[in-house]
């Protein structure tokens, strides 16, 4: 069944002139037709995702479309049963994607080659290629290419220091990068390329996004579900086998469901289930069980005896200070 909304996901790199105004003039437009979501424009591009009814979501794709310069602007389109963002956000950056290279590169100039999804894929079976995912550690743990390595990074531009201290996995091979809709895999393909890292350097043009829709791959060789920076969390990539290899951060079973853990100051995402969050107070560690600004045990209201018991139910306690209180 056809939905009524649809999700957005785009970027270009093209220079932009008057980069902050023309921010200003866009965050004007998309207020007026009610379009919802999350821009970055800066000097050399923009970068956006956004979600809308879709008579909206056309108003907006057609009036992108009316500049020259963006004319040829590619929309990756997703159907939704709503929007996917609270908020519009359309902000001025230095760069469209934050890598935050010591020599920026322009990836019109350098970047790694384009492949379609089923070039990714037949690339993808070949003994001398190495996967990497360029997308962060609590993406990779939801879905990930068969085979592919996670560099375990908290931010991406953490990943060219990555890529420094690991290229003897890679050096002498060829090389394919992904993530979600194509646009972190550009300018960082195209420093791996300036690097003289790898033999050949492949990037999945469009991303993932792009190849659970493409008609001859459908998702296959994806593992779990994609995850996305918006209100549905994760979306389906494998149309073919799908499998689940997210788990529980408390007791390994297969999870996908997304919480922030209840300590404010750690906020660590994590994946479990409903119950277990519930079994460990809403924390991820002890230390954040117990912390005096604990959210999961402020919204529940369990009182300081409640918390003790429920602590004492997996073999914790509170510390001495709390518990003289
Ligand atoms: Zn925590």
């Amino acid at each position: 069944m056809s939905k009524d909304y649809e999700v957005l996901l785009y970027y270009k790199y093209v220079p932009i002139e008057n980069a902050e105004e023309f921010a200003a003039q866009e965050l004007a437009f998309c207020k007026s037709i009610g379009l919802k979501g999350r821009i970055l424009i800066a000097d050399e591009g923009i970068n956006g995702t956004v979600s809308g009814p879709k008579s909206v979501t056309k108003k907006y794709m057609d009036h992108m479309h009316s500049m020259d310069k963006f004319s040829d602007l590619w929309f990756k389109i997703n159907e939704a049963d709503d929007f996917a963002h609270k908020k519009m956000f359309v902000r001025y950056r230095p760069e469209i994607v934050s890598l935050k290279l010591e020599e920026d590169l322009d990836p019109n100039q350098i970047t790694g080659n384009h492949l379609s999804p089923a070039e990714f894929r037949e690339a993808m079976k070949d003994e001398d290629t190495v996967i990497i995912d360029t997308r962060n550690d609590y993406e990779y743990e939801l879905g990930h290419f068969e085979g592919a390595i996670n560099p375990d990074i908290k931010a991406f531009r953490d990943l060219p220091q990555w890529l420094q201290e690991n290229k003897d996995k890679f050096m002498d091979k060829k090389v394919l990068v992904y993530c979600t809709g194509g646009v972190r895999c550009e300018k960082l393909s195209g420093y791996m390329v300036r690097e003289g890292m790898g033999k050949e350097i492949g990037q999945l043009y469009g991303g993932i996004e792009n190849y659970g829709q493409d008609e001859a791959t459908r998702g296959d060789m994806w593992e779990g579900k994609m995850y996305v920076f918006d209100e549905r969390i994760s979306v389906d990539i494998n149309h073919v086998d799908p499998s689940i290899v997210g788990r529980d951060w408390f007791d390994g079973t297969p999870c996908e469901r997304y919480v922030n853990c209840g300590n404010p100051e750690c906020n660590r995402q994590i994946l479990c289930s409903e119950e277990n969050q519930e079994k460990y107070l809403g924390g991820c560690s002890h230390e954040c069980r117990v912390h005096p600004r604990n959210r999961y045990i402020e919204a529940k209201g369990w009182s300081q005896a409640e918390v003790a018991e429920r602590l004492a139910a997996i073999g914790e306690s509170l510390p001495e200070s709390a518990a003289t209180n």
